[in-house]
């Protein structure tokens, strides 16, 4: 079972109360960016098999978006993060080079 922190609202909660939204801290290209750049913004995607930053809305609860680092193959959580960074925090990568859940 997946089990996330919502830094929002704070409560952790069951995947089922979430709403998966992809990869997180995409480049994001509009119609003046050249077609390759749109074609990889729209359909590349990297589907690690390992430590994945990832968007999740709290969709039964606050509806609010957050993002969270987690390993695809042992579901192990690095930890949530407000959707609003453009990059993971420091404690966060932190956790991951330690190779433990905050
Ligand atoms: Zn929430």
């Amino acid at each position: 079972m997946l089990l996330l922190t919502c830094p929002n609202c704070g409560l952790t909660v069951e995947e089922t109360e979430l709403a998966p939204g992809g990869e997180a801290h995409l480049t994001r290209f509009g119609p003046a960016s050249g077609d390759a750049e749109f074609e990889a913004y729209l359909f590349l995607r990297d589907n690690a098999k390992g430590v994945h930053f990832e968007r999740w809305c709290h969709a039964y609860g606050c509806g609010k978006w957050f993002l969270a680092a987690r390993d695809t193959a042992t579901l192990q959580v690095f930890g949530t993060y407000s959707a609003q960074t453009k990059e993971p925090p420091a404690e966060i990568l932190e956790s991951i080079a330690k190779g433990r859940a905050t």
